[in-house]
Protein backbone atom coordinates (compact mmCIF):
# COMPACT_ATOMS: atom_id res chain seq x y z
CA UNK A 1 0.00 0.00 0.00
CA UNK A 2 1.01 3.48 -0.85
CA UNK A 3 1.18 6.49 1.69
CA UNK A 4 2.33 10.07 2.28
CA UNK A 5 3.37 8.97 5.85
CA UNK A 6 4.70 6.10 8.12
CA UNK A 7 4.83 6.97 11.75
CA UNK A 8 6.66 4.01 13.29
CA UNK A 9 5.98 3.84 16.92
CA UNK A 10 2.46 4.46 18.96
CA UNK A 11 3.91 6.48 22.37
CA UNK A 12 3.05 10.01 22.94
CA UNK A 13 5.18 10.65 20.14
CA UNK A 14 4.39 9.31 17.03
CA UNK A 15 0.74 9.27 18.22
CA UNK A 16 1.24 13.09 18.66
CA UNK A 17 2.89 13.01 14.91
CA UNK A 18 0.47 11.29 13.57
CA UNK A 19 -2.24 13.34 14.67
CA UNK A 20 -0.72 16.29 12.99
CA UNK A 21 0.10 14.53 9.83
CA UNK A 22 -3.18 13.18 9.50
CA UNK A 23 -4.73 16.96 10.06
CA UNK A 24 -2.00 18.37 7.18
CA UNK A 25 -3.93 15.85 4.85
CA UNK A 26 -1.99 13.95 3.91
CA UNK A 27 -2.87 9.94 4.75
CA UNK A 28 -0.68 8.69 7.14
CA UNK A 29 -0.08 5.27 8.66
CA UNK A 30 0.38 4.81 12.74
CA UNK A 31 2.38 1.31 13.66
CA UNK A 32 2.93 0.63 16.87
CA UNK A 33 2.08 -0.94 20.29
CA UNK A 34 0.81 1.60 22.72
CA UNK A 35 0.74 -1.42 25.02
CA UNK A 36 4.85 -1.38 24.82
CA UNK A 37 4.85 2.60 25.31
CA UNK A 38 6.83 3.64 28.23
CA UNK A 39 3.85 5.57 29.01
CA UNK A 40 1.92 2.56 29.38
CA UNK A 41 2.25 2.33 32.87
CA UNK A 42 3.16 5.37 34.03
CA UNK A 43 1.37 7.37 36.33
CA UNK A 44 1.22 11.32 35.16
CA UNK A 45 1.35 14.08 36.65
CA UNK A 46 3.79 16.62 35.37
CA UNK A 47 2.02 17.03 32.02
CA UNK A 48 -0.13 20.30 31.19
CA UNK A 49 -3.79 20.26 31.66
CA UNK A 50 -3.84 17.11 33.82
CA UNK A 51 -4.46 16.95 37.28
CA UNK A 52 -2.97 13.76 38.09
CA UNK A 53 -1.89 11.21 38.53
CA UNK A 54 -3.07 10.09 35.22
CA UNK A 55 -2.82 6.18 33.70
CA UNK A 56 -0.56 6.85 30.54
CA UNK A 57 -2.52 4.09 29.51
CA UNK A 58 -5.69 6.11 29.45
CA UNK A 59 -3.36 8.97 27.75
CA UNK A 60 -2.22 6.37 24.69
CA UNK A 61 -5.97 5.06 24.35
CA UNK A 62 -7.51 8.38 23.96
CA UNK A 63 -4.63 9.82 21.58
CA UNK A 64 -5.48 6.12 19.58
CA UNK A 65 -9.18 7.12 18.94
CA UNK A 66 -8.31 11.04 18.25
CA UNK A 67 -5.79 9.42 15.77
CA UNK A 68 -8.04 7.37 13.68
CA UNK A 69 -11.08 10.22 14.21
CA UNK A 70 -8.57 12.62 11.51
CA UNK A 71 -8.07 9.83 8.82
CA UNK A 72 -4.67 7.73 9.87
CA UNK A 73 -4.80 4.34 9.87
CA UNK A 74 -3.76 2.73 12.83
CA UNK A 75 -1.50 -0.84 12.71
CA UNK A 76 -1.13 -2.49 15.99
CA UNK A 77 1.83 -4.43 15.13
CA UNK A 78 5.55 -4.10 14.88
CA UNK A 79 7.69 -2.97 12.13
CA UNK A 80 10.16 -5.54 11.47
CA UNK A 81 12.05 -4.06 8.47
CA UNK A 82 12.73 -0.87 6.86
CA UNK A 83 14.44 0.11 4.02
CA UNK A 84 15.06 2.89 1.26
CA UNK A 85 13.75 2.18 -1.97
CA UNK A 86 14.83 5.54 -4.22
CA UNK A 87 13.20 8.46 -2.87
CA UNK A 88 10.53 6.33 -0.98
CA UNK A 89 10.40 3.83 2.04
CA UNK A 90 9.19 0.53 1.98
CA UNK A 91 8.15 -0.86 5.73
CA UNK A 92 7.31 -4.10 6.62
CA UNK A 93 5.33 -5.24 9.51
CA UNK A 94 5.09 -8.85 11.38
CA UNK A 95 2.08 -9.73 9.41
CA UNK A 96 3.49 -9.03 6.22
CA UNK A 97 1.51 -5.87 5.70
CA UNK A 98 3.57 -3.41 3.66
CA UNK A 99 3.85 0.49 3.21
CA UNK A 100 5.94 2.61 0.42
CA UNK A 101 6.08 5.95 1.86
CA UNK A 102 7.23 9.01 0.91
CA UNK A 103 8.29 9.95 4.42
CA UNK A 104 9.23 7.80 7.75
CA UNK A 105 8.83 9.26 11.22
CA UNK A 106 10.77 7.05 13.44
CA UNK A 107 8.72 7.49 17.09
CA UNK A 108 10.57 3.90 18.56
CA UNK A 109 11.34 5.28 21.99
CA UNK A 110 14.23 3.48 23.75
CA UNK A 111 14.48 0.39 26.46
CA UNK A 112 15.85 0.97 29.87
CA UNK A 113 18.39 -0.84 30.87
CA UNK A 114 16.98 -3.56 33.72
CA UNK A 115 18.74 -4.71 36.11
CA UNK A 116 17.56 -8.75 35.77
CA UNK A 117 17.38 -9.19 39.77
CA UNK A 118 14.36 -11.16 41.49
CA UNK A 119 11.74 -8.71 42.06
CA UNK A 120 12.43 -6.04 39.58
CA UNK A 121 9.15 -6.93 37.44
CA UNK A 122 7.02 -7.83 39.58
CA UNK A 123 7.38 -4.38 41.43
CA UNK A 124 7.36 -2.39 38.21
CA UNK A 125 4.96 0.47 39.40
CA UNK A 126 4.60 -0.60 42.81
CA UNK A 127 8.03 0.75 44.36
CA UNK A 128 10.08 0.23 41.25
CA UNK A 129 10.82 2.55 38.79
CA UNK A 130 13.16 3.47 36.10
CA UNK A 131 12.37 7.41 36.31
CA UNK A 132 13.65 9.94 39.41
CA UNK A 133 12.34 13.01 37.57
CA UNK A 134 8.89 11.46 36.50
CA UNK A 135 8.53 9.25 40.26
CA UNK A 136 9.98 11.87 42.66
CA UNK A 137 6.73 13.06 44.15
CA UNK A 138 5.36 9.50 44.75
CA UNK A 139 8.51 8.88 47.32
CA UNK A 140 7.48 11.93 49.67
CA UNK A 141 8.68 11.12 53.20
CA UNK A 142 9.70 7.50 52.58
CA UNK A 143 13.00 5.55 52.14
CA UNK A 144 14.48 4.72 48.38
CA UNK A 145 17.42 3.34 47.01
CA UNK A 146 18.84 4.38 43.72
CA UNK A 147 21.07 1.74 41.63
CA UNK A 148 23.70 2.68 39.17
CA UNK A 149 26.76 4.22 38.69
CA UNK A 150 26.75 6.76 36.18
CA UNK A 151 25.78 10.45 35.97
CA UNK A 152 22.10 9.54 35.67
CA UNK A 153 22.35 7.69 38.90
CA UNK A 154 24.38 10.80 40.82
CA UNK A 155 21.45 13.17 39.47
CA UNK A 156 18.77 10.87 40.57
CA UNK A 157 20.07 10.12 44.15
CA UNK A 158 20.72 13.88 44.50
CA UNK A 159 17.12 14.21 43.51
CA UNK A 160 15.66 12.11 45.65
CA UNK A 161 16.94 13.85 48.57
CA UNK A 162 14.62 16.34 48.27
CA UNK A 163 11.81 14.28 48.52
CA UNK A 164 12.68 11.00 50.43
CA UNK A 165 13.41 11.25 54.21
CA UNK A 166 16.29 8.45 53.36
CA UNK A 167 18.25 7.92 50.29
CA UNK A 168 20.74 5.25 49.96
CA UNK A 169 22.64 5.09 46.67
CA UNK A 170 23.83 1.05 45.64
CA UNK A 171 26.98 1.53 43.03
CA UNK A 172 30.07 -0.43 42.70
CA UNK A 173 32.09 2.70 42.43
CA UNK A 174 30.36 6.03 40.82
CA UNK A 175 31.66 6.63 37.53
CA UNK A 176 30.02 10.19 37.42
CA UNK A 177 32.06 13.10 37.67
CA UNK A 178 33.18 13.57 41.12
CA UNK A 179 31.52 17.05 41.54
CA UNK A 180 27.88 15.19 40.85
CA UNK A 181 28.81 12.46 43.16
CA UNK A 182 30.29 15.19 46.22
CA UNK A 183 26.79 16.98 45.84
CA UNK A 184 24.48 13.48 46.53
CA UNK A 185 27.05 13.03 49.24
CA UNK A 186 26.50 16.42 50.90
CA UNK A 187 23.23 16.21 50.25
CA UNK A 188 22.98 13.74 52.83
CA UNK A 189 22.97 10.34 50.05
CA UNK A 190 24.29 7.28 52.18
CA UNK A 191 26.40 5.42 49.56
CA UNK A 192 26.39 1.50 49.77
CA UNK A 193 29.23 -0.35 47.33
CA UNK A 194 27.98 -3.41 46.94
CA UNK A 195 25.37 -5.13 43.97
CA UNK A 196 21.80 -5.33 44.58
CA UNK A 197 20.66 -8.80 44.92
CA UNK A 198 16.83 -9.04 45.50
CA UNK A 199 13.82 -6.69 45.60
CA UNK A 200 11.67 -8.03 48.25
CA UNK A 201 7.84 -7.08 49.42
CA UNK A 202 4.40 -8.06 49.57
CA UNK A 203 2.16 -6.05 47.03
CA UNK A 204 4.40 -3.65 46.77
CA UNK A 205 8.27 -2.93 47.56
CA UNK A 206 9.38 -3.57 51.00
CA UNK A 207 12.82 -4.29 50.89
CA UNK A 208 16.27 -4.25 49.02
CA UNK A 209 18.37 -7.43 49.23
CA UNK A 210 22.41 -6.32 48.77
CA UNK A 211 25.08 -8.87 47.54
CA UNK A 212 26.58 -9.01 51.52
CA UNK A 213 23.04 -10.64 52.58
CA UNK A 214 22.22 -7.10 54.70
CA UNK A 215 18.63 -6.03 53.68
CA UNK A 216 17.67 -2.39 53.41
CA UNK A 217 14.05 -1.80 54.57
CA UNK A 218 12.87 0.77 51.96
CA UNK A 219 9.22 1.93 49.61
CA UNK A 220 11.15 2.61 46.41
CA UNK A 221 13.74 1.65 44.54
CA UNK A 222 15.04 3.77 41.30
CA UNK A 223 17.15 1.96 38.61
CA UNK A 224 18.71 4.37 36.86
CA UNK A 225 21.12 2.51 34.49
CA UNK A 226 20.44 4.49 30.82
CA UNK A 227 18.95 3.14 28.21
CA UNK A 228 19.18 1.24 25.01
CA UNK A 229 17.24 2.81 21.43
CA UNK A 230 15.53 0.92 18.84
CA UNK A 231 18.39 2.87 16.58
CA UNK A 232 18.34 -0.84 14.18
CA UNK A 233 15.46 0.34 12.51
CA UNK A 234 17.77 3.78 11.61
CA UNK A 235 20.88 2.23 10.10
CA UNK A 236 18.35 0.01 7.83
CA UNK A 237 17.35 3.14 6.60
CA UNK A 238 21.23 4.32 5.87
CA UNK A 239 21.10 6.30 9.04
CA UNK A 240 23.66 6.13 11.60
CA UNK A 241 22.48 6.91 15.40
CA UNK A 242 24.90 9.00 17.54
CA UNK A 243 27.34 7.10 19.71
CA UNK A 244 24.50 7.35 22.31
CA UNK A 245 22.04 4.97 20.06
CA UNK A 246 19.93 8.55 19.91
CA UNK A 247 18.99 10.06 16.46
CA UNK A 248 20.58 13.22 15.89
CA UNK A 249 17.95 15.81 14.47
CA UNK A 250 17.44 19.24 13.21
CA UNK A 251 15.06 21.88 14.10
CA UNK A 252 12.33 20.22 11.69
CA UNK A 253 13.21 17.13 13.61
CA UNK A 254 14.55 16.03 10.08
CA UNK A 255 17.33 13.41 10.08
CA UNK A 256 20.05 13.45 7.75
CA UNK A 257 18.49 11.40 5.42
CA UNK A 258 16.05 13.40 2.85
CA UNK A 259 12.56 12.09 4.22
CA UNK A 260 13.27 10.37 7.28
CA UNK A 261 12.03 12.02 10.66
CA UNK A 262 12.27 11.40 14.51
CA UNK A 263 11.01 12.38 17.60
CA UNK A 264 10.78 11.63 21.76
CA UNK A 265 12.72 9.68 23.50
CA UNK A 266 14.76 8.10 20.62
CA UNK A 267 16.03 11.82 20.17
CA UNK A 268 17.63 11.49 23.49
CA UNK A 269 16.57 13.21 27.13
CA UNK A 270 15.18 14.25 29.22
CA UNK A 271 12.36 11.49 28.50
CA UNK A 272 9.22 13.06 29.28
CA UNK A 273 5.87 13.25 27.58
CA UNK A 274 5.58 17.26 27.16
CA UNK A 275 8.96 16.35 25.32
CA UNK A 276 8.26 13.77 23.44
CA UNK A 277 4.77 15.34 22.45
CA UNK A 278 6.17 18.57 21.61
CA UNK A 279 8.64 16.85 19.51
CA UNK A 280 5.84 14.62 17.60
CA UNK A 281 3.96 17.74 17.16
CA UNK A 282 6.57 19.23 14.95
CA UNK A 283 8.30 15.87 13.26
CA UNK A 284 4.36 15.19 12.14
CA UNK A 285 3.90 18.60 10.36
CA UNK A 286 7.38 18.67 9.23
CA UNK A 287 7.18 15.03 7.53
CA UNK A 288 3.53 15.94 6.30
CA UNK A 289 5.17 19.30 4.53
CA UNK A 290 8.10 16.87 2.68
CA UNK A 291 5.82 14.46 1.76
CA UNK A 292 3.52 17.28 -0.11
CA UNK A 293 6.52 18.28 -1.32
CA UNK A 294 6.39 21.55 0.63
CA UNK A 295 9.71 21.35 2.92
C1 LIG B 1 7.41 3.78 34.61
C2 LIG B 1 7.54 5.09 33.84
C3 LIG B 1 6.97 6.23 34.37
C4 LIG B 1 7.05 7.42 33.67
N1 LIG B 1 6.47 8.52 34.20
C5 LIG B 1 6.48 9.68 33.50
C6 LIG B 1 5.86 10.84 34.04
O1 LIG B 1 5.29 10.82 35.13
N2 LIG B 1 5.92 11.97 33.29
C7 LIG B 1 6.55 12.05 32.08
O2 LIG B 1 6.55 13.11 31.46
N3 LIG B 1 7.18 10.97 31.58
C8 LIG B 1 7.16 9.80 32.25
N4 LIG B 1 7.80 8.70 31.75
C9 LIG B 1 8.52 8.84 30.47
C10 LIG B 1 7.55 8.82 29.29
O3 LIG B 1 6.72 7.68 29.37
C11 LIG B 1 8.34 8.81 27.98
O4 LIG B 1 9.17 9.95 27.94
C12 LIG B 1 7.41 8.82 26.78
O5 LIG B 1 6.55 7.70 26.78
C13 LIG B 1 8.23 8.84 25.49
O6 LIG B 1 7.37 8.77 24.40
P1 LIG B 1 7.88 8.15 23.02
O7 LIG B 1 6.67 8.16 22.17
O8 LIG B 1 9.09 8.86 22.58
O9 LIG B 1 8.35 6.68 23.35
P2 LIG B 1 7.49 5.46 23.93
O10 LIG B 1 6.37 5.96 24.77
O11 LIG B 1 8.44 4.53 24.56
O12 LIG B 1 6.85 4.79 22.65
C14 LIG B 1 7.65 4.14 21.72
C15 LIG B 1 6.74 3.32 20.83
O13 LIG B 1 7.52 2.79 19.74
C16 LIG B 1 7.17 1.44 19.57
N5 LIG B 1 8.20 0.74 18.83
C17 LIG B 1 9.50 0.53 19.11
N6 LIG B 1 10.09 -0.21 18.15
C18 LIG B 1 9.12 -0.46 17.24
C19 LIG B 1 9.07 -1.19 16.01
N7 LIG B 1 10.14 -1.82 15.53
N8 LIG B 1 7.89 -1.25 15.34
C20 LIG B 1 6.78 -0.62 15.80
N9 LIG B 1 6.78 0.08 16.95
C21 LIG B 1 7.93 0.15 17.65
C22 LIG B 1 6.93 0.96 21.00
O14 LIG B 1 6.24 -0.26 21.00
C23 LIG B 1 6.10 2.13 21.52
O15 LIG B 1 4.76 1.99 21.10
C24 LIG B 1 7.74 7.49 32.42
C25 LIG B 1 8.33 6.34 31.91
C26 LIG B 1 8.24 5.16 32.60
C27 LIG B 1 8.90 3.92 32.03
Amino acid sequence: METDVVVIGAGPSGVQAAIYAARRKVSTVIIGKPSNSAAADARIENYFGVIGPVRGRDLLDNGIIQVKSFGAEFVEENVITAERDGKSFIIRTESGKEYTAKSVIMATGISRVKLGIPGEKEFIGRGVSYCSVCDCNFFKGKTVAVIGDETEAAMAAELMTKYATQVYWITKGPKAVKALVDRALLAGVIMKDVSPKEIRGDGKVESLVLGDDSEIDLDGVFIELGAKSAADLAMDMDLMPEMDNTIKVDAKYATKVPGLFACGDVVGKPWQVARAVGQGCMAGLSAADYAKGTK
